[in-house]
């Protein structure tokens, strides 16, 4: 990070807690990565936050120019005139994986794809933010899936363990049944354990348990009883697809190993919603002495 200058005297202070959280959060979604893994994991997640939060904190022109940059960083895995830090950090990431992967390696196509799809779901999201009127579920659903980033969070756990397999499978459109509702879970878990804080930013808008309560006029209490129904939901979602999946190929692999490797690809959605769930728990922006939420009272 200090090599492209991304980190710096000036944002030290607001980066390194983040980064320290960040590879916590990534060794325990790999528990099992090698070192390497472990450090391309987390470089992607630090690339991912930094960036979001410039998207956050900038015009809409800048932060329509950074995303087209960013997106043609990866597309034709090269950079752009005068490229910032970041810019050269995303570059240096890539040509990373591809000393690993290979340069046309499908999964790392694939992952490039959904990366693309990440940065594109960026600008949408803050124009919206900016919107009034009511938001409805499936509104929130359909745009929250591209931002929460469960999808290249999978992208990128698919290109760590798949050493077998062929990568037709993921082809599945199963894949993006547990993808929808591994989104679906994170982003309402997100939107319960950073409701407060984002209520006190005045950052609330797109938040479920916010606009749920202040359209329906429900108490905080109603307001979880409907996030529990709907967690629960997505979860009964989640293990049908999940079984279908199983059941669909499971019989095709013939050899224990594949068998395994096939388990280690679904189990790393359950990484992803655990990891990210223990990771809301400790954030210490999401604690108050005063949190209606037991939990994140300090
Ligand atoms: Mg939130």
């Amino acid at each position: 990070m200090e090599q492209f200058g991304l980190l710096n005297d000036e944002n030290s202070e607001k980066y390194r807690p983040w980064f320290t959280g960040i590879s916590k959060f990534v060794r325990n979604m790999w528990p099992l990565a090698d070192q390497e893994a472990i450090e391309l994991g987390t470089h992607f997640f630090i690339f991912a936050n930094v960036f979001d939060d410039l998207i956050d904190t900038n015009e809409p022109e800048i932060g329509m120019k950074q995303i087209n940059r960013a997106i043609n960083i990866v597309r034709f895995g090269k950079l752009e005139d005068e490229p910032t830090p970041l810019e050269r950090d995303l570059i240096y990431f890539f040509e990373n994986l591809e000393v690993r992967f290979g340069n046309q390696n499908p999964v790392l196509n694939q992952f490039r794809n959904v990366f693309i799809d990440y940065f594109n779901g960026l600008m949408p999201w803050q124009n919206i933010k900016k919107l009034n009127g009511d938001m409805s579920m499936n509104l929130y659903y359909n745009m929250r899936n591209l931002n929460i980033g469960v999808t290249p969070n999978f992208g990128i756990g698919v290109l760590f363990t798949m050493k077998r397999l062929n990568s037709n499978i993921l082809l599945d459109p199963l894949w993006k049944c547990l993808k929808e509702q591994a989104g679906r879970i994170c982003a309402l878990y997100n939107d319960v354990f950073s409701y407060e804080k984002e209520l006190k930013e005045n950052d609330v808008r797109m938040n479920s348990f916010h606009f749920m309560k202040t359209q329906n006029n429900w108490t905080d209490q109603e307001c979880l009883e409907f996030v529990e129904k709907e967690l629960d939901d997505c979860f009964e979602q989640y293990f049908i697809h999940e079984n279908l999946i199983i059941q669909k190929f499971i019989p095709t692999l013939q050899i224990k190993e594949d068998q395994e490797e096939f388990y280690q690809i679904v189990d790393i959605f359950h990484k992803i919603v655990s990891s990210v769930l223990n990771m809301y728990k400790q954030k210490p922006k999401y604690k108050s002495t005063d949190s209606i939420f037991v939990e994140l009272r300090i």
